[in-house]
C-alpha cells in the first residue's frame, strides 16, 4: 500500500483527477489555482541557489580541467545533436501528414499585445545578453544564462587557487547544495496537490474545445513529439550510453511528470537534480553541471514543435515554403530553442522569429495560440527527458572511459 502510494503514482493520478476537475468544476478549478501556484512558487524558490551551487560543487570536484572540458563537450554535442534531429523530424512528419493543406484560414487575427514582441537581436546583442555587468542585478532579475555563465568562470577560477581557501568554498557551496536539495525533497512531497490544482486552473481556462478543432496539428506535434521521446532519444542511449532508457525513465519518471504539470523546465529543475542523482544513480559532478546548463538550452520538444507550427501557419496562410525556407525553418528552430526560457508559453515568443525569417507576419501566431498552453505541457516534458537522459548518457561515458583508464593503469 505504501508503495502504491508513492508521490510519483499519486502525481499520475492527481494529473487525471486535476483535468477532469478542471473540465467538470471550471469555477471551483480557478477558485483553487492558487494552491498550484504556491507549489509553483516553492520550485522557483530554490532554482538560482541550487544552479549556482550545483554547477559550483561540479566543476570544483572535478579531477582537473580537462574533464571539466571532456563534460562540456559532450554536453554540447548531445544538446546540437538532438535538437538537430528533433527539428529534422518534426519537418520530416509535416511534410508526410501535411496537417492544414488546402484550408486557407487567415481572417480576423487578434493576438493578445503582449505575446507578439518581435525579437529584433543582433548577433552582438545576443553575445552580450550572456555577460552579467552586475552579477546582482543578474541574480535579482533571474536572468539564468547570464548567472550560468558567471557561475561557470567563477567555478574554473577556483580550481587555480591555493587548495586550502578553495577547500573553504567549497565547502560552503557544498552545504548549501545539499540543504537545497533537502528543501527540494520537501517540496516534492506537495507535488501530488500541486499538479492537481495547475492541471485543473488549465483546463477551466483554456478548455478542450480548441484541441478538437486543430486537431490535425495536434496530432502531427503530438505524434513527433513521442517518436522523439520513445525512440531517437532511447535510441541513442542505448547505443551510446549503453543503458536500459526505459527503466532509467521509470526510475526518474516523477521529473517529467512535474515538467509536464508546469510547463516549465526551470521550476522543474531542483526535482530533476534531486532524481538524477538519488533515483537515476547520475553523479553529482555531471548532474549538477549538465542539468543546469540543459535545463536552460536544451529545448528538443520546443525544437520540433516550433518547425511543425510554424510549417502549419505557413499551410493554413496559403503560403508555399521552398526547401531553402525549410532550412531556415531547421536553422532558426534551433536557435529559438535555445533562446528560449524555461517557462510556459516562451516558445510562442521566439516562434515570431522563426516567422519573421520565412516573412511570415508574426500576428499569425494567432492561428495556433489557443493549443499553445496544451502543446506546451508534452513539449516542457520532451525537453525535460531529453535532459535527464542526455546527463545520464554523459555519466555512463566518462565511468567507462575512468573504467578503461584504471584498467590501462593496472596493466
Ligand atoms: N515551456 C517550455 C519549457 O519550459 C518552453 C517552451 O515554451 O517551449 O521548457
Amino acid at each position: 500500500m505504501k508503495r502504491f502510494l508513492s508521490v510519483e503514482n499519486l502525481t499520475l493520478i492527481a494529473i487525471v483527477l486535476g483535468i477532469a476537475f478542471g473540465y467538470f468544476f471550471p469555477k471551483a478549478a480557478i477558485a483553487t489555482e492558487v494552491v498550484g501556484q504556491i507549489y509553483l512558487a516553492l520550485l522557483k524558490m530554490l532554482i538560482i541557489p541550487l544552479v549556482i551551487a550545483s554547477i559550483f560543487v561540479a566543476i570544483t570536484s572535478l579531477e582537473d580541467t580537462s574533464e571539466l572540458k571532456s563534460i562540456g563537450l559532450l554536453a554540447f554535442a548531445y544538446y546540437f545533436t538532438t535538437t538537430a534531429l528533433a527539428v529534422t523530424l518534426g519537418l520530416v512528419l509535416f511534410n508526410i501528414f501535411e496537417p492544414g493543406a488546402g484550408t486557407t484560414l487567415v481572417a480576423n487575427i487578434n493576438t493578445p499585445n503582449h505575446i507578439i514582441q518581435p525579437k529584433e537581436l543582433g548577433i552582438s546583442d545576443f553575445l552580450l545578453s550572456f555577460i552579467p555587468t552586475n552579477i546582482f542585478a543578474a541574480l535579482a532579475k533571474g536572468a539564468i544564462l547570464p548567472i550560468i555563465f558567471f557561475t561557470i568562470l567563477f567555478s574554473v577560477a577556483a580550481l587555480f587557487i591555493l587548495p586550502p581557501k578553495r577547500q573553504t568554498l567549497f565547502n560552503f557551496f557544498d552545504a548549501l547544495n545539499d540543504s537545497m536539495m533537502v528543501l527540494a525533497k520537501w517540496v516534492i512531497t506537495l507535488t501530488p496537490l500541486g499538479v492537481f490544482a495547475l492541471l485543473g486552473a488549465t483546463v477551466a481556462k483554456n478548455g478542450l474545445e480548441p484541441i478538437l478543432n486543430l486537431y490535425g496539428y495536434v496530432l502531427t506535434v503530438l505524434a513527433a513529439l513521442a517518436i522523439h521521446a520513445a525512440l531517437v532519444l532511447p535510441a541513442i542511449a542505448y547505443l551510446i550510453g549503453r543503458f536500459n532508457p526505459y527503466s532509467y525513465f521509470w526510475q526518474i519518471k516523477e521529473a517529467p511528470l512535474i515538467a509536464f504539470s508546469t510547463a516549465s523546465s526551470s521550476a522543474t529543475l531542483p526535482v530533476s537534480i534531486e532524481v538524477a542523482e538519488t533515483k537515476g544513480g547520475v553523479s553529482k559532478k555531471v548532474a549538477g553541471f549538465v542539468l543546469p546548463l540543459g535545463a536552460t538550452i536544451n529545448m528538443d520538444g520546443t525544437a520540433l514543435y516550433e518547425s511543425i507550427a510554424v510549417m502549419f501557419i505557413a499551410n493554413i496562410s496559403g503560403v508555399e515554403l521552398t526547401l531553402a525556407q525549410q532550412i531556415t525553418i531547421f536553422l532558426t528552430a534551433t536557435f529559438a530553442s535555445i533562446g528560449a526560457a524555461g517557462i510556459p508559453g516562451a516558445g510562442l515568443v521566439m516562434m515570431t522569429m522563426i516567422l519573421d525569417s520565412v516573412g511570415l507576419p508574426s500576428e499569425y501566431i494567432a492561428l495556433i495560440i489557443t493549443v499553445d498552453r496544451f502543446l506546451d505541457m508534452f513539449r516542457t516534458a520532451v525537453n525535460n527527458w531529453g535532459d535527464l537522459l542526455g546527463t545520464k548518457i554523459i555519466d555512463s561515458l566518462l565511468a567507462r572511459h575512468f573504467r578503461s583508464q584504471h584498467r590501462g593503469l593496472a596493466y
